[in-house]
């Protein structure tokens, strides 16, 4: 690694640290660390995963490295500053919880900040805010909390992948430790490489709503030419995982996570029976061939039963209908 790396991931270690120490022990971080206790992490939590608070402040992080003589090109190029277009440097996060976010070997190598407030639609400023890429920080190759998890992954056996950092969180404080998330963005072929070579078993785990389902959806088609045995979970409408654990507790969620994930073929029944009209007849035939597709291929004649079954009941129809629908498509495709 060469030496600007090391320093630049140097900074990122003294931010954290500077961070978390505001949000655990003054008064600029009292207002962060009331609405982080109050979406019910404990200090705890809040230590292992090294949360901090940016306060609203344009120049604070700036006065902490000029004390310590940092040159000014290598603020520049570390991502954690914004410049005006007089070259002045700013603060990039301000009054935003801090997230680190750390490399396979564990460095910080980039932050997301999130506000306090409820995101409002009339503003323009992001609910989070990534640090940009920079010569230590690559998105695509990045997942959230890896490093700190992967003796977990590895002793289960299984990682789950979650949407948002929140979710990682709230599931670690669950008791559920071996999980990731993509930096919110949809999951690549990098990140499913980093995971196959500590795992054989995958689960997803993202939000509820249609855009979670339908990442989820994107996600399994990424995740159809690799080694991985994948499996879905999916969550009631509207909750995604931190939601769940709050509403439903912890036992409920490691329950859902371990023993109800579906296949990826029934949770295709289940996503597809969700884009139809299940009360017009044309539509039902266009879910009924969509869903088919996914089923045709399956070898074991018990699963393609169970997925037949399972179609059925969407359908309100006759398993031996449908199955005599699956013979004849089976025919003509041979
Ligand atoms: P919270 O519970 O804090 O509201 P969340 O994780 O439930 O956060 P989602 O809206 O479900 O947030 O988004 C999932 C992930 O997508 C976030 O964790 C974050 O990584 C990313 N994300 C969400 N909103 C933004 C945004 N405005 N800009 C950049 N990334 C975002
Ligand atoms: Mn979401
Ligand atoms: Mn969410
Ligand atoms: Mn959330």
């Amino acid at each position: 690694e060469n030496q600007s790396a090391t320093l630049l991931k140097q900074d990122y270690q003294a931010a954290q640290e500077l961070y978390h120490h505001i949000l655990m022990r003054t008064q600029l971080g009292e207002t962060a660390l009331n609405y982080l206790h109050q979406r019910q992490l404990t200090d705890a939590t809040l230590e292992h995963f090294q949360i901090g608070f940016a306060p609203d402040q344009q120049q604070m992080l700036l006065s902490f490295f000029q004390v310590k003589q940092k040159e000014t090109s290598e603020l520049a190029r570390s991502g954690l500053f914004t410049q005006t277009d007089e070259g002045k440097l700013l603060d990039r996060f301000r009054d935003r919880v801090i997230f680190p976010v750390q490399d396979q070997s564990g460095d910080v190598i980039a932050f997301s900040g999130r506000i306090l407030q409820k995101p409002d639609p009339q503003r323009p400023v992001g609910k989070y805010l990534n640090s940009p890429e920079t010569e230590i920080f690559n998105k695509s190759k990045t997942l959230f909390n890896l490093a700190a998890a992967k003796k977990e992954i590895r002793q289960q056996g299984e990682v789950i992948l979650f949407e948002g950092f929140m979710d990682v969180i709230s599931a670690y404080q669950a008791g559920v430790k071996n999980g990731v998330a993509s930096m919110g963005t949809s999951l690549t072929e990098q990140q499913v490489y980093l995971l196959q070579r500590i795992t054989q078993r995958l689960i997803i785990c993202y939000d509820g709503d249609a855009p979670g389902l339908k990442a989820a959806c994107r996600a399994l088609e990424l995740l159809q030419s690799t080694s991985l045995e994948v499996g879905v979970v999916i969550l009631p409408q509207n909750q995604d995982p931190d939601e769940f654990i709050k509403s439903q507790g912890a036992q409920a969620f490691s329950q859902l996570v371990h023993h109800k994930s579906l296949s990826p073929e029934a949770f295709m029944i289940e996503y597809l029976s969700r884009q139809y009209n299940l009360n017009n007849d044309l539509e039902k035939v266009d879910y009924l061939n969509a869903a088919l597709a996914y089923i045709l291929p399956v070898q074991s004649p018990v699963q393609q039963e169970l997925y037949v079954e399972q179609l059925a009941q969407h359908l309100n129809l006759p398993s031996s209908t449908i199955r005599q629908e699956l013979q004849e498509q089976q025919k003509t495709k041979k």
